[in-house]
């Protein structure tokens, strides 16, 4: 099948001229410092509709069709998308449980690493891997992680024919669980690095590879960045199947927050025909989304830890996306608004804007004690464990009026998205909850296996050394 449109082309938001989607894919942040974005929306409300009642895999397959063009044809897009979700262990990837009157459970979950960000790396590896090895290139991707990232970077990147993956996560200062889920996975092509420092040390030695132009050219040193595009198309689909299962009037997605790409992603879905009654952007006490979209300023504040620290953010990249047609697609202006925001000044919208996204949008942040009340609610009124981050998105709909105090959709039907396993978060399932979380498959294999790591000190001629080899090994095993 092919697309009722011809397929968008890629801009960057700061005004570089279009590329193709292969071309976006593989650089991940576009030529003018920005990220790229579709240089319009596809009309696809029809197959949208038409996907109704549609295998997961098939609508992945139909939207990546939808916005790759001539970059994926649709038979390599069904292959692609049916391999990226085969792992899943939940026949349906992606299912929707209806918890209360009108409020359902996206369950984003049932990926290799229990969290969504598996959802959009199983595609992007997989792009990457046809990509270079269509141009008979290798690539070694490169990352630094905090926690989650990481283990769904290297899930997607492994057992991939033309790709190694190196991660680097600050020793000692990770959760336990977090690095087992890294350091267990048993391929030759996957290299951990505890970095003697903190996680700034591990960004900072990133940010030195990538700018030492003849270890890039050595090694192909690619980016997973949470900014390629390529992660919000395969995202979109998500809310697409959501929508279908759900049934009746289109719903209200609640979605914690944090760079705001999961949320983006509904809203991609939205402007190319998807009905969507609203999305409710839950943040924690890092609020500089709430803010943004209760008073149309956008300023950075200080990072606080909470107990959803994948949200612990205070810039969201993707904004960058919405502001892009906030300013109606200038690429001037974005540029102005993000030199000063660089300076330390906020980034204001006039009040005709503010209104016009305040159709679609709904910011809202949340406390520390309003997670843990979610999380006990929801446990002593449906029986079922959620994680934090999860927490926050239905409180924020609570909160929005979108839910009433018995967590009951008031109009339109809810759908909070799961973000997470709670096994992921058992620290603050004891805190919320007073009991263990109950451990899924995957995560209590990975507390028994043995780990690969090496321990290297923050010092980049070492780290540059250890890259070199890493390529080289990793070259060797593919032949
Ligand atoms: C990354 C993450 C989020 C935030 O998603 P964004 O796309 O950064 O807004 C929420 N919950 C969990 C569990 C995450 O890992």
């Amino acid at each position: 099948m092919t697309a009722d449109f011809p397929p968008p082309r890629y801009v960057g938001t700061r005004g570089a001229h279009p590329v193709d989607f292969r071309t976006a894919t593989l650089s991940g942040l576009a030529p003018d410092g920005g990220l790229f974005m579709p240089d319009r929306w596809p009309d696809a409300a029809g197959r949208i509709r038409r996907l109704a009642g549609a295998p997961y895999a098939e609508t992945a397959a139909h939207l990546l069709t939808e916005l790759g063009g001539d970059s994926l044809p649709p038979a390599a897009a069904a292959e692609l998308a049916a391999d990226a979700y085969r792992a899943f262990t939940h026949p349906d990837v992606a299912p929707v449980r209806e918890l209360r009157d009108g409020l359902h459970l996206l369950e984003l979950f049932h990926g290799p690493t229990l969290a969504f960000k598996d959802f959009a790396l199983q595609v992007l590896a997989r792009l990457f891997d046809r990509f270079l090895e269509l141009d008979g290139r290798r690539a070694l991707v490169l990352c630094a992680t905090s926690g989650d990232t990481g283990a769904a970077a290297i899930e997607a990147c492994r057992g991939r024919r033309a790709m190694a993956i190196v991660v680097l996560h600050p020793e000692g200062r990770i959760a336990p669980l977090q690095r087992r889920l890294m350091t267990t996975v048993d391929d030759p092509a996957v290299f951990n690095v505890a970095i003697e420092g903190t996680f700034d040390s591990c960004q900072s030695l990133v940010k030195q590879a990538f700018s030492d132009r003849a270890l890039r050219r050595a090694c192909g040193l690619l980016a997973v960045n949470s900014i390629n595009w390529s992660r919000i198309a395969a995202q979109a689909a998500y809310y697409i199947h959501a929508a279908h299962q759900v049934g009746g009037p289109p719903p209200v997605f609640a979605v914690p927050s944090g760079n705001f790409g999961d949320c983006y992603a509904g809203h991609a879905a939205a402007c190319m025909g998807l009905p969507v009654a609203g999305l409710v952007v839950g943040t924690n006490r890092n609020d500089i989304l709430a803010r943004f979209f209760a008073t149309g300023r956008y300023h950075p504040g200080t990072v606080h830890r909470t107990l959803s620290p994948a949200m612990d953010i205070q810039v969201a990249s993707n904004f960058e996306r919405l502001l892009y047609e906030i300013r109606d697609r200038d690429g001037g202006a974005v540029q102005r608004d993000m030199a000063g925001l660089a300076r330390g000044e906020a980034i204001a919208v006039d009040e005709r804007h503010r209104a016009t996204i305040g159709e679609r949008f709904t910011g809202s942040r949340v406390t520390e004690d309003q997670t843990i009340d979610t999380m006990r609610d929801l446990r002593d009124a449906c029986g079922i464990q959620i994680d934090p981050h999860t927490a926050v998105g239905v409180a924020a709909a609570r909160q929005a009026g979108a839910l009433d105090s018995q967590y009951r959709a008031t109009s339109a039907p809810v759908v909070a998205l799961a973000t997470a396993h709670p096994a992921k978060f058992p620290d603050a399932v004891r805190q919320a909850l007073g009991e263990e979380p109950e451990v899924p498959d995957p995560l209590a294999r990975c507390m028994d296996a043995p780990e690969r790591l090496t321990t290297l000190p923050a010092d980049y001629a070492r780290l540059a050394d250890h890259l070199r080899r890493a390529a080289a090994t990793a070259a060797e095993h593919a032949r």
